[in-house]
């Protein structure tokens, strides 16, 4: 029996700063890799890009979280950082670079409103998503 799952993803982005649904992509995954339960690791290996959780139901919270972080964290700010993208780096810290989700019944586990989204900050461009799924035994 497998006892754990390993799969890497390429995301293509069109925006500077975009929020891509990934939870159906995640998902196949979890089917593919048979297991019944575990856990499932979603890991995004750039500094500035994130991963998180949030509403996948009303479009308008991402766009409204998209805008808050901009207000927060403007393009330009007096920032040392010589590459100009220091906003980011600093929006990628504050979205995190990877989360965890629990597999039940071959699904993931995820509640009623929840998706799981790519954050781009500094697109467009390709990007790679890392994701692991390990059994548990209930
Ligand atoms: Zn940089």
């Amino acid at each position: 029996m497998t006892k754990s799952f390993e799969k890497e993803f390429n995301i293509s982005t069109k925006r500077r700063t975009e929020f891509v649904d990934i939870t159906q992509k995640v998902n196949l995954f979890v089917k593919e890799s048979k297991i019944v339960n575990g856990v499932c690791y979603v890991y995004v290996p750039h500094t500035t890009a994130g991963i998180t959780i949030n509403e996948n139901a009303d479009p308008s919270v991402v766009r409204d979280i998209i805008k808050k972080l901009n207000s927060l964290v403007p393009e330009d700010d007096e920032y040392s950082h010589s590459e100009g993208n220091s906003d980011s780096h600093i929006k990628s810290t504050l979205t995190g670079n990877s989360v965890t989700i629990f597999v039940s019944e071959n699904e993931l586990k995820l509640g009623t409103w929840q998706g799981i989204y790519f954050c781009e900050y500094d697109g467009p461009r390709m990007r790679n998503v890392w994701i692991k799924i390990l059994k548990s035994e209930n």
